[in-house]
């Protein structure tokens, strides 16, 4: 049966937000993004927003405390007790861990980690194109190539830590949208 209770992980300009789509289009179960999440609560000036936006447009990372609370929250809400994928969480182990914690208490652990891997420079590439059209205030070259630092060090380890649980299959990210989705939809089934 094919899983409900997913997540994505992947370097940035790996198409995990546009995968994601297709994906939750297909399965009805809601995508939760805590970069869109957080990008909204700079948009509305609150508190977390206030605190998020000088780590992001830098490409560091929002402290694991605020981010774990976001996601939680997010977890807790009717609609993703049928499932979820999340997208760009968790991006650290601790937050792994947390997310590990949150849903062993519910009985309702993950079921699958898809893992997008393609060459840096060519994702690099992809996200300089992206800035030119969508303007978003992390997508500038100094920040996008402190983003994938920041995954190289921090978020890549956790590809080992779901291949430990059983839970990892990888998906060749490089390529048009359709085929790359077309490779999911086949890892998935
Ligand atoms: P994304 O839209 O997933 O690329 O996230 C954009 C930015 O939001 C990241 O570069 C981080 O600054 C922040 N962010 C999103 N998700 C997380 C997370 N799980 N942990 C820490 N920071 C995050």
């Amino acid at each position: 049966m094919t899983a409900r209770r997913l997540l994505l992980l992947g370097p940035p300009g790996a198409g995990k937000g546009t995968q994601a789509e297709r994906i939750i289009a297909r399965l009805e179960i809601p995508q939760i993004s805590t970069g869109d999440m957080l990008r909204a609560a700079v948009a509305a000036g609150t508190e977390i927003g206030r605190r998020a936006k000088e780590v992001m447009d830098r490409g560091k990372l929002v402290c694991d405390e605020i981010v774990i609370a976001v996601a939680a929250e997010r977890l807790s809400q009717g609609d993703a007790q049928k499932g979820f994928i999340l997208d760009g969480f968790p991006r650290t182990k601790a937050q792994a861990r947390a997310l590990d914690e949150l849903l062993d208490a519910a009985d309702t652990p993950l079921e699958c980690c898809l893992a997008f891997v393609g060459d840096e420079e060519e994702l690099v590439e992809r996200l300089l194109k992206r800035a030119e059209v969508e303007g978003r205030s992390d997508d500038h070259e100094e920040a996008i190539r402190t983003r994938m630092r920041v995954y190289r060090e921090q978020t890549a380890p956790l590809i080992d830590y779901y291949r430990e649980r059983g839970l990892l299959r990888e998906v060749d990210a490089l390529g048009p949208i359709d085929e790359v989705a077309a490779r999911v939809e086949e890892t998935l089934s």
